[in-house]
């Protein structure tokens, strides 16, 4: 390996051992998917789906695609997936060519208020291809469905898109089905950041509610970076395969695809499913820990894996308290809040996750201890 690389690498690598990793979106996937991830299968191409395939040579590919999206439609309860996406933003695209025109309405979470630049945000090409219209959280950070109800009615969108990237609460996936009924619109549900705890139990499932489900599969689902498209319908079938190949892809990544699939069957075991449960455990804890200290925390606690702190009556933005907490090895990242009185750099808040230690093994005694220390560094 190159010397300069290696360098690099050794690097990050004593970064993540000796640093408590609390970004949301992050964790530590198992030593067989990170294997998987560099394996042979990054040597093949294999255009196509599985039996239809445009290269040769393509039998044992076809395997494991097969394996992984049989294991995804049992882990998650639905009748077909796609694990080629190769990413979250490539999976949401995708589901927006299969079923959008471009300037058709789409209404999603608004950025600032937790949703994902996918969701029809300006700079996205959500946002500059589709005609796109956003809806928020209150002023306690709860999404207030009679206000997305009353839009949507006066939106009419094609499309309503349900999920978020900053949201600690419970996503009330039956109302956004009503919603999008009473209007007419399909129902996007991006599950994202709450995968893993829907594959463990411990977080509603969208299945039953939404036409089409899209999902990353490396954040609380501690597999490969990738995404995954779920849905129930036959008839979508051909229209979300062919935006995914050759509509906006070509050759899937078959490594990551048998790190998908080794990820899923991870996902399937017991242990899983205790893992996401303190997963919520240890993020609880912390913010008994923060309502203990008079911190303030969006919607006053969690039903995830994530903690949105308001700093907005603190000495210190959310940049400052995240470079603050950086300086004694604690990494988080700046979140805006509702309202925020601070610039869009600076954000009045900080989003805590507890996926990646979780993995690592932290109970919720250790968790505490690493809130107290978040509350000394930040008095
Ligand atoms: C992280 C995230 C994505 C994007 O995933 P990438 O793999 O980074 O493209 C999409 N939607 C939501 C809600 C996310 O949180």
């Amino acid at each position: 390996m190159d010397n300069r690389i290696l360098e690099i690498l050794a690097k990050e690598s004593a970064r993540q051992s000796e640093t408590v990793e609390l970004i949301a979106s992050e964790n530590f996937a198992s030593e067989a998917v990170m294997e998987l991830s560099g394996s042979i299968f990054t040597n093949k191409y294999a255009e196509g789906y599985p039996g239809r395939r445009y290269y040769n040579g393509c039998e044992n590919t076809d395997s494991i695609e097969t394996l992984a999206i049989d294991t995804v439609c049992e882990l998650f309860g639905c009748n077909y997936a796609n694990v080629q996406p190769h990413s979250g933003a490539n999976a949401n695209l995708a589901v927006f060519k299969a079923f959008l025109n471009p300037g058709d309405k789409v209404l999603g979470m608004d950025l600032a208020s937790g949703g994902h630049l996918s969701h029809g945000a300006e700079v996205n090409v959500s946002g500059a291809w589709f005609s796109s219209y956003t809806y928020g959280v209150d002023a306690n950070g709860y999404l207030d469905y009679d206000e997305i109800r009353e839009e949507a009615i006066e939106l009419e969108p094609k499309m309503i898109i349900a999920g978020a990237s900053a949201y600690p609460r419970q996503i009330d996936w039956a109302k956004f089905r009503e919603i999008a009924d009473e209007v007419g619109a399909m129902l996007l549900v991006d599950m994202a950041h709450y995968s893993g705890l829907i594959a463990g139990g411990v977080y509603d499932s969208p299945i039953p509610y939404a036409d089409v489900v899209t999902s990353t599969t490396h954040k609380t689902l501690r597999g490969p970076r990738g995404g995954i498209i779920l849905w129930n319908n036959k008839d979508y079938t051909r229209k979300i395969n062919s935006a995914i190949f050759p509509g906006t892809q070509g050759g899937p990544l078959m490594h990551i695809i048998a790190a998908k699939a080794q990820c899923f069957i991870e996902a399937s075991n017991l242990d899983f499913n205790n893992y996401a449960a303190q997963v919520v455990k240890n993020a609880q804890a912390m913010c008994d820990v923060f309502n203990k200290y008079g911190f303030k925390v969006l919607t006053g606690g969690t039903d995830s894996h994530i903690i949105l702190m308001d700093l907005s009556e603190s000495k210190y933005s959310g940049r400052e308290a995240a470079d603050r907490l950086e300086a004694v090895g604690i990494t988080v990242n700046k979140n805006g809040v509702p309202d925020d009185p601070r610039s869009f750099m600076e954000t009045s808040g900080i989003r805590i996750g507890t996926a990646a230690e979780t993995t690592r093994g932290y109970d919720e005694a250790r968790f505490k201890e690493i809130a107290q220390v978040i509350v000394d560094v930040l008095q």
